[in-house]
């Protein structure tokens, strides 16, 4: 089967590679669709990744072998893969957070075996099936989906609060939408790109500025017109180092995208306004089950949310790269397939 490989060096190459043998408790899925990541972008162009794996983690498909222990799946169901549940008893379980139970198996980044490859296989007891009406091309974006609702979900918003999304990439222009979504409509974002501000305005930003708008507060004081919560997507420390500043007293500062450098964090603001920072990594409990619901809902502006044309393997490398420039908003989607 085709497959895009990581050779290590920031290059990917695409080569025929085995179909991954069924474990008797797994299921065989063909890739319909699989979106590109910003943690792609990182584990690529900051080669990061092993070589000899393959990336892609935003997919879904439709079940195409069972393994000899599986039953209750019929071949042809379209599916999403589900995260393994929290073990239910440790703290953060405890605490509802089962995206960082204690007992995962540590996550492996660096090698695991993506969707940028026409056939993954899943442990059976992990495979969701596609609400009714939704497409298994739409519902590519199930997980990243299900993340921008965790951080919503973690940043406990209140009606009148007034927030500021930093960065409008895929993820920036996700939470902005699923924010919109729920009602939240004073949302402004923050972008140098011109085509990624419209892309912000058009998915449900009330206003969409270039960084240099933002003013510089006084010391220990807030600027003129704060912010209560303040959503990180970009990934950039400067970019968020420059939202910190715009937080009003009591405000909430939610770290959302990753990126290379560490942001310069000003504990003296922190301490006078007393402001509260929240790392949002993974998924709600029942967070595959409410993106599934919310896409499957029409509520989200899909079409503007996932690039109009999708991509084969072949042109991934190159993708890569234009959106690491920027020069492209939504979410671009891989077929597993390799152009004629
Ligand atoms: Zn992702
Ligand atoms: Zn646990």
């Amino acid at each position: 089967m085709p497959a895009a490989v990581y050779d290590g060096g920031g290059v990917i190459t695409v080569r025929d590679v085995d179909v991954p043998t069924v474990g008797a408790d797994d299921v065989l899925v063909e890739v319909s669709h699989c979106g590109i990541c910003g943690t792609d972008l990182h584990l690529v162009l900051g080669d990061h990744a092993r070589p000899g794996s393959v990336l892609g983690h935003e997919w879904a498909g439709s079940v195409a072998a069972l393994g000899a222990g599986v039953a209750g799946w019929e071949l042809g169901t379209p599916v999403v893969a589900t995260p393994e549940p929290g073990c239910g008893v440790c703290r953060a379980c405890m605490r509802g957070r089962p995206s960082v139970c204690l007992r995962r198996d540590p996550p492996d980044y660096l090698s695991f075996r993506g969707a940028f490859s026409r056939f993954v296989t899943v442990p059976a007891r992990r495979l969701a099936r596609l609400p009714a009406g939704l497409s298994t091309r739409v519902a590519a974006l199930t997980e990243p989906t299900a993340i921008a609702l965790h951080t919503v979900t973690l940043a406990k918003l209140e009606p009148t609060d007034r927030i500021l999304v930093t960065g409008a990439g895929p993820v920036g222009l996700l939470t902005t939408a699923v924010l919109a979504s729920r009602g939240f409509h004073d949302v402004t974002v923050v972008e140098p790109s011109p085509l990624r501000r419209a892309r912000a305005l058009a998915v449900g930003a009330a206003t969409a500025i270039d960084p240099g708008e933002l003013p510089v507060p006084e010391i220990g004081l807030p600027v003129a017109e704060p912010f209560t919560v303040v959503f990180e997507c970009s990934g950039h420390a400067a970019a968020a180092e420059a939202a910190l500043d715009q937080l009003d007293y009591a405000g909430t500062f939610v770290f959302v995208g990753t990126g290379h450098d560490p942001t310069r964090v000003n504990h003296n603001r922190f301490i006078v306004l007393e402001l509260t920072a929240i790392g949002a990594f993974n998924y709600d409990a029942d967070g595959f089950t409410s993106a599934l619901g919310l896409l499957a809902s029409g509520a989200l502006p899909t079409d503007l949310l996932i690039e109009p044309t999708d991509i084969t393997l072949d042109a991934l490398a190159s993708t890569i790269t234009a959106l690491a420039r920027t020069e492209i908003a939504g979410k671009v989607l891989v077929r597993p397939e390799v152009s004629a």
